[in-house]
């Protein structure tokens, strides 16, 4: 298993710090959209950054990319079909990034829907994904359609219940209250709601979570679940033929619920 911390960052991001299983004193970052919080938490643990890894390209995500790069001359990998603030070694579906003496090695997979050139990184059995998936969430649909993100989120879901999931936000909390009003009936949701909310209380960190929670308490992940087609279904008021158009009306309800 690999040895990852959260860096905060603005509100409410998570810069995940990796610790090299093969050189301890050795890091990668992903998604480093402020090169401060990164350059405290390395000089913290006497790490030194050796590589860079970008989901996609919103700002904060790569805002301190460059400047982390450029001071520890890090490697920089990104999504090829997305511009990146500097050099970088673009990467799409299917790609293998295998850093040996890092002992780092992670399989690229193109998730389109947050952004259209969106990747996410498995390896090691922890998924860095992003926007693309929260817990108890989904990123929002800024460039890609609704297909595309189910497809996105499908081919997550296909990974193994024990995967650790490091979702870019804390959006939990929130995400949890939402996926109570889609299923009021889910105790998963309703158990996980309550201790989420204890957590958050003492400005705990909810992540990193795993799929097979998330199958049971993301309303995202469970848009083939009568309950949730129910419930689309009343907020639509008209029958929906099919997991797309399920998606589609949860998200679009996600937008504008508080
Ligand atoms: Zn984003």
């Amino acid at each position: 298993m690999l040895e990852v911390s959260p860096v905060r960052a603005f509100s409410d991001n998570y810069l995940w710090l990796v610790r090299a299983p093969g050189d301890r004193r050795a890091a990668a970052v992903v998604d480093p959209g402020d090169a401060r919080p990164v350059e405290a938490a390395l000089e913290q643990h006497g790490l030194a950054l050796r590589a860079i890894f970008v989901t996609h390209h919103h700002p904060d995500h790569v805002g301190g990319v460059q400047a982390l790069a450029a001071r520890h001359g890090a490697e920089v990998f990104g999504p090829a079909r997305e511009r990146m603030p500097c050099d970088f070694r673009p990467l799409d579906d299917g790609d293998v990034v295998s850093l040996a003496e890092l002992g780092l090695e992670f399989r690229v997979m193109a998730v389109p829907g947050h952004t259209l050139g969106h990747v996410a990184y498995h390896g090691h059995g922890a998924l860095f994904c992003g926007d693309t998936l929260f817990s108890a969430g989904c990123g929002r649909l800024f460039e890609g359609t609704a297909a595309q993100m189910l497809d996105s989120l499908d081919r997550i879901a296909a990974l193994p219940d024990e995967t650790q999931v490091y979702c870019a936000h804390e959006y939990t909390l929130s995400n949890l209250r939402f996926a109570a009003a889609v299923e009021p009936g889910n105790a998963d949701v309703l158990e996980t709601l309550e201790a989420v909310g204890q957590l958050r209380a003492r400005d705990g960190i909810t992540l990193p979570t795993t799929l097979g929670r998330e199958r049971r308490i993301n309303p995202f992940l469970r848009c083939r679940e009568p309950a949730v087609r129910a419930a689309a279904e009343a907020r639509a008021g008209t029958p929906l033929p099919g997991a797309t158009e399920v998606f589609a009306v949860i998200r679009a309800w996600k937008d504008g619920f508080r």
